[in-house]
């Protein structure tokens, strides 16, 4: 059992708390809203009046505000968690917050002679109400190691991400990518409305291609991963297609700004030489085009 103090309580804290609590933590808590601390205290938690307070004694402090500000204030501000931190405590930052932000709060910590590790979540709410998030540690192999038994009550995925301040920027890297994609299919679904396809189809359909489920687990792997180009599917192909599905989504007047954006890096990697190349080439595209050849990566 570890005496753990949880700062910030809300849709993603609460449930977050409860598990530490189901799993027999000893837990101390705050929030600025005196309700979620009433709620958890009613669960056995203990409420305390300041991060101060919450933290007093504790070996593991967790916070999940909503932003980097928050945070910085949770923590070293006038009421903050460190005017009354056990010098060998751990500080597990686990909102999403600018990694640059992260890094100061780190060393700002460190400066004080405090622990502290970034161990940002992915998934939802529903999964932080399961005990199912994914978890991105960023820290010294001791800190993770340390954290792990709390992270392990919150979570089922407990991705080690390499080092202080990795969790945080894989973290962003993700969302980045997650959330372009939800735009991207919203386009797609759009374009099957307008085409009178049923939603089923396209489940159906996108659930086994890598549309639906990625290609860092589908095209990649095999091809441009491992430095093989040749063929299964190549660019020039790749942009023939893109261009049937940006005409019937001009003559549907279905707007699809991101799929012209996408047409334009296929021409840009035909010009280049590289239309008879796998699709998965797109990859050192983009790389030549930021100015990283594929050693640097
Ligand atoms: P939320 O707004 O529901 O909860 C934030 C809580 O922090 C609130 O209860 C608020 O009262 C409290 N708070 C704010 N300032 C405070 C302070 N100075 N002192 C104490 N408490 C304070 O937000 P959330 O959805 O729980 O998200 C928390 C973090 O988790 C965010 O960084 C968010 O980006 C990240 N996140 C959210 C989700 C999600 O699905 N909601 C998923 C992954 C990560």
């Amino acid at each position: 059992m570890t005496k753990a103090a949880f700062i910030g309580l809300g849709q993603m804290g609460a449930p977050m708390a409860r598990n530490l609590l189901r799993h027999g933590h000893h837990l101390q808590v705050y929030d600025l809203n005196p309700q979620a601390v009433a709620a958890l205290a009613a669960e056995g938690a203990q409420p305390g009046s300041s991060p101060a307070e919450a933290a007093r004694g504790a070996e593991v402090v967790i916070t999940m505000l909503p932003d980097g500000q928050r945070v910085r204030e949770v923590l070293l501000g006038a009421q903050g968690v460190t005017q009354t931190l056990a010098p060998g405590a751990l500080v597990v930052e686990m909102s999403t917050i600018h990694p640059r932000e992260s890094d100061a709060l780190a060393q700002a910590m460190a400066a004080q002679g405090f622990s502290f590790m970034d161990a940002p979540v992915g998934r939802t709410s529903a999964h932080a109400v399961a005990g199912t998030l994914l978890i991105l540690a960023g820290g010294t192999p001791e800190q993770v190691s340390r954290a792990a038994p709390l992270l392990r009550c919150m979570g089922d995925t407990l991705v080690e991400a390499g080092g202080p301040g990795r969790g945080i920027r894989i973290k962003i890297v993700n969302n980045y990518m997650s959330i372009a994609l939800n735009a991207l299919s919203a386009e797609a679904a759009v374009l099957c409305e307008a085409l009178g396809l049923p939603l089923e189809t396209a489940l159906a359909v996108m659930g086994q291609t890598a549309a639906g489920r990625g290609h860092f687990t589908t095209s990649w792997p095999d091809k441009v991963l491992k430095g093989d180009l040749t063929p299964a599917f190549m660019i020039d192909l790749a942009h023939k297609d893109l261009g049937l599905a940006l005409d019937i989504g001009s003559q549907l007047r279905v707007p699809l700004p991101l799929g012209a954006a996408a047409r334009e890096l296929y021409s840009q990697a035909r010009a280049q030489g590289r239309g008879r190349q796998d699709w998965s080439a797109l990859l050192e595209q983009v790389r030549a085009a930021a100015g990283r050849d594929h050693h640097s990566a």
